[in-house]
């Protein structure tokens, strides 16, 4: 087979590249037939999840059926009609903003005028769109609008400053977040890296200990240490227990952990465990490993500065007994790596998680399920 045979070979979709692929879309339209014909539209386009309401208040209701939970929308469309009078435009979307501040609804209006438009603005739509402006219009705009979805970090209440990040070994939350925790420690951000074993199948654990607390210096973030057994962590209520001391200890705002698209079983067990763990807590999020898979889907994207990405590699480089063997911790790759994320948050360097729960800060019950 040739290198364009190989080519032709992959199904030939007008969307590749879009970033419409894979996103969470909540479709508002009282007009059913419209609203189908244009998941149509979403799908062709590769929109992985489609859900549709009539109204954007229904969200309340809708949210209790539980699976929600676990859901955020990437943006909304919301199709105004006659009905929607401007004050009540801007009185739903402060509402839908209040609850989900991160993320984005573009509104689609008949023929938008002054009052509308004014309307949209007050209310923060992300966009608004007139209907004659057909599918293409409108998936210009959502293309637009996702690509800037709102950083993760700079979505959060600034009300609970407080971050733990889990990894299953020494140097696990540096390699994946390490640019992320300077940044909030920056920004007057608490941070706490619980790392669950000394890292004994990777060298001698004392030294490793040593250089998880320089690394954790460097970043400013303060180290918790198990002692679970490397290359035999489980995901056992010991584990679960463990890392709920530090959760109810630390009250985050925001947990980051591996994702279970990886291949080391250490940290798939540590991903499932701190699940359970952090099951209260408003914002989950998973970093990428060196042993992550391909199926490891981002779609969130942090945006760092280059004192972020130094400060990731100077806590990568006090790992020195690793970096000496371990191509990964090469500083070249760490950096093209963040330069590849980069270029799906309009960032120059980004770090990227997969968030799995993003709620808003009002639904936080630090002792509920
Ligand atoms: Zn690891």
């Amino acid at each position: 087979m040739s290198p364009s045979d190989a080519f032709e070979a992959e199904p030939s979709r007008q969307s590749r590249g879009s970033a419409l692929v894979g996103s969470l879309l909540l479709l508002v339209d009282r007009d059913a037939e419209r609203a189908a014909r244009q998941v149509e539209l979403l799908r062709a386009h590769d929109a992985e999840s489609i859900e549709v309401q009539a109204d954007l208040g229904e969200y309340e209701s809708a949210r209790r059926s539980g699976e929600r939970d676990f859901n955020v929308w990437d943006a909304v469309v919301w199709h105004c009609d006659a009905r929607t009078d401007a004050e009540e435009l801007t009185r739903t979307l402060v509402a839908w903003y209040e609850r989900f501040p991160a993320v984005p609804v573009v509104v689609v209006a008949n023929e938008p005028d002054m009052t509308v438009a004014m309307a949209a603005l007050r209310g923060r739509a992300a966009d608004l769109v007139a209907r004659s402006a057909g599918d293409d219009g409108l998936l210009a705009v959502l293309e637009r609008v996702l690509r800037q979805r709102p950083d993760p970090i700079d979505a959060i209440s600034p009300s609970n400053k407080r971050a733990l990040v889990v990894g299953a070994h020494p140097d696990d939350a540096e390699i994946g977040v390490g640019g992320t925790i300077h940044r909030l420690v920056r920004r007057g951000w608490d941070a706490t890296v619980l790392t669950m074993s000394h890292g004994s199948g990777g060298g001698d654990p004392a030294e490793r200990t040593a250089e998880a607390q320089r690394a954790a210096h460097v970043l400013g973030a303060v180290l918790v240490m198990e002692d679970f057994p490397d290359g035999a962590i489980d995901d056992s209520s010991a584990t679960v227990r463990a890392i709920e001391r530090v959760v109810r200890r630390v009250q985050p705002e925001i947990v980051l952990v591996h994702s279970d698209k990886d291949t080391h079983q250490d940290h798939r067990a540590v991903h499932r465990a701190t699940l359970v763990a952090a099951r209260s807590v408003p914002r989950v999020g998973c970093y990428q490993s060196p042993s992550a898979m391909v199926t490891f889907q981002p779609n969130r994207f942090v945006d760092l500065r280059e004192r972020d990405l130094e400060a990731k590699l100077a806590a990568i480089r006090a790992h020195g007994s690793q970096a000496r063997t371990r191509a990964y911790l090469d500083e070249d790759l760490v950096r093209a790596t963040a330069r590849y994320w980069g270029r799906y948050a309009n960032a120059h360097f980004t770090e990227p998680l997969e968030m799995i729960r993003a709620s808003t800060p009002t639904r936080f019950r630090p002792d509920g399920h």
